[in-house]
């Protein structure tokens, strides 16, 4: 089976609704798929629909924004209860601390380009979970850059003197209330250079101990040599590994069914979780 699990859509800062990423996910030749977007389980409806029309099988998920150590990691959780109310605060927490973080980002800019907070709603999709790359989308309409790749090299990067940082939870609290809501916590893109050091093996020895389930190995944002190191610690602490391509529309290059997840990954992950996968 062809299994790609993580993909966003306009509920966070994908470019396609969540109906659009099916049909993309079935036209890509998926046979399952999983919508991951940001803090925000906003577009499982509209997907679980469109999933069984299409006849590709949706696994419901979403990518937590944590700290860890003093860095940015994210966190996927997979076949959660999407009201259990501890977790579903802290992602409103989230969302709402990624709004005021983008008003002060849009205000630094607005020092420096024509750029006001209106141009970035336009970009954003109704109840978003708001992000830099609804920014980068205004900024790519007002001509400043080409496209969001470019607002990113510089512009919106980590260190830019416009980058403003966000409250996020602790990772390892984040692992908690995944797992207290029936969820199957996935480390996302553990070795990704944009977002910092790289996840150590000590650290992955204490997050497998605060009951991680898995890391995010097979992903556009990691070296060859890096995949062979995640794999080899997912092996050594008994964590699933899988391989997604973070799919963001156009707005990213990744494309649909780039990495993929093995068919006994997913049957461990709907074993682990308290959903089931939606099938047709
Ligand atoms: P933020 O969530 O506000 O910190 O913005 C970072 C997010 O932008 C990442 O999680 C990526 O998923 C997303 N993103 C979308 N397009 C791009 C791009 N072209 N380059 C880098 N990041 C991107
Ligand atoms: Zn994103
Ligand atoms: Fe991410
Ligand atoms: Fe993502």
């Amino acid at each position: 089976m062809r299994i790609d699990l993580h993909t966003h859509s306009v509920a966070s800062d994908g470019t396609e609704t969540p109906a659009e990423v099916m049909a993309a996910a079935a036209a890509a030749g998926l046979d399952v798929v999983a919508l991951t977007d940001h803090d925000t389980t906003r577009g499982w409806d509209e997907a679980g629909a469109a999933a069984q029309r299409l006849g590709v099988a949706l696994v419901r998920g979403v990518e937590l924004s944590c700290r860890h150590a003093g860095r940015s990691l994210h966190l996927l959780s997979y076949l959660h209860v999407p009201d259990h109310p501890a977790l579903l605060a802290e992602a409103e927490r989230v969302r709402a601390a990624r709004q005021s973080r983008a008003r002060r980002m849009v205000d630094l800019l607005s020092e420096d380009f024509d750029l006001t907070w209106a141009d970035v709603e336009e970009q954003t999709g109704a109840d978003a979970t708001v992000g830099r790359p609804h920014i980068a989308d205004a900024l790519v309409a007002l001509g400043v850059v080409p496209d969001r790749s470019a607002a990113f090299d510089e512009l919106l990067a980590a260190g830019s003197r416009y980058w403003v940082p966000h409250h996020a939870p602790e990772l390892v609290d984040a692992i908690d209330l995944v797992r207290q809501a029936g969820g199957v916590p996935v480390l996302a893109h553990p070795g990704a250079p944009t977002r910092g050091r790289a996840v150590t093996e000590a650290e992955v020895a204490q997050l497998a101990a605060r009951g991680l389930a898995g890391l995010e190995v097979w992903h556009r944002d990691h070296t060859d040599a890096e995949q062979l190191r995640l794999e080899a610690l997912a092996e050594r602490f008994e964590l699933l590994a899988t391989g997604s391509s973070d799919y963001h529309g156009a707005g990213k290059p990744n494309r649909l069914g780039e990495n993929l997840t093995s068919d006994d990954t997913l049957t461990a992950i709907e074993e682990a979780g308290r959903l089931e996968v939606l099938r047709s």
